[in-house]
């Protein structure tokens, strides 16, 4: 198959079970379209995936706030108490010589998925208002690079592995913000899963023409 530009290139798919290229053709709303040769879902459209992707995203960084806000969990000790919250355990990180783990923590688990997530509400805001498709084309391309590195249901996990082992010695009172960012990594997950960049990158073909040609009509 001979591919003679980058737009040929974009009507492609591959499929992610067993790599069969399949040429992209137009589906119905609602419908998605299968491999030929082992029957996984190549790719889906939905024209309700802008409204629900911006609603979510909006939401997940909403409850992202409000988990910086307050304190993780409380938790007392012996008569002391302690509150946690999220950049307190990063400084504490810091503060103990940890510099590589807190590094990686602050990226892995604040960075990156504050990051993706504004990157998914500043991508659907632009295919819902129309913005510029090729800034929309830069952000799929930083989307889908960064999409690997978001850890934070790993972080959550990690405090729920804490806490369990905390509960014999000290008395442990969940915070706002634990719930907050449960919902935000719940969010997170289901964003990651279910909406994927190629069905987002159809949208914007369809939206904007096989290049983008909209930046130049205007
Ligand atoms: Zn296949």
């Amino acid at each position: 198959m001979k591919i003679e530009s980058e737009a040929a290139l974009d009507e492609l798919v591959i499929c992610h079970k067993c790599h069969t290229v399949h040429k992209e053709i137009p589906i119905q709303d609602g419908a998605k379209a299968c491999c030929s040769e082992c029957g996984s879902v190549l790719y889906r459209y939905d024209s309700k995936l802008i409204d629900h992707g911006l609603a979510l995203s909006l939401t997940a960084l909403i409850f992202f706030f409000v988990a910086n806000l307050f304190p993780l969990v409380k938790i007392e000790i012996l008569g002391h108490t302690q509150y946690i919250t999220l950049t307190k355990t990063f400084l504490s990180l810091f503060q103990n010589g940890f510099y590589i783990v807190g590094m990686m923590c602050l990226f892995l688990i604040f960075l990156f998925p504050l990051l993706i997530m504004l990157l998914y509400f500043v991508i659907f805001a632009i295919l819902k208002f129309k913005g510029s498709p090729r800034l929309l084309k830069e952000l799929l391309i930083l989307l889908s690079h960064l999409k690997s590195w978001n850890m934070s249901e790993i972080f959550l996990v990690s405090i729920f592995v804490a806490l369990v082992k905390l509960i014999g010695y000290a008395q442990i009172h969940m915070g706002i913000s634990f719930w907050a960012l449960a919902v935000f990594v719940l969010l997170d997950i289901y964003l990651n899963q279910h909406v994927h960049i190629s069905e987002i990158w159809m949208i914007r073909r369809r939206y904007y023409g096989k290049e983008g040609t909209l930046d130049g009509n205007r």
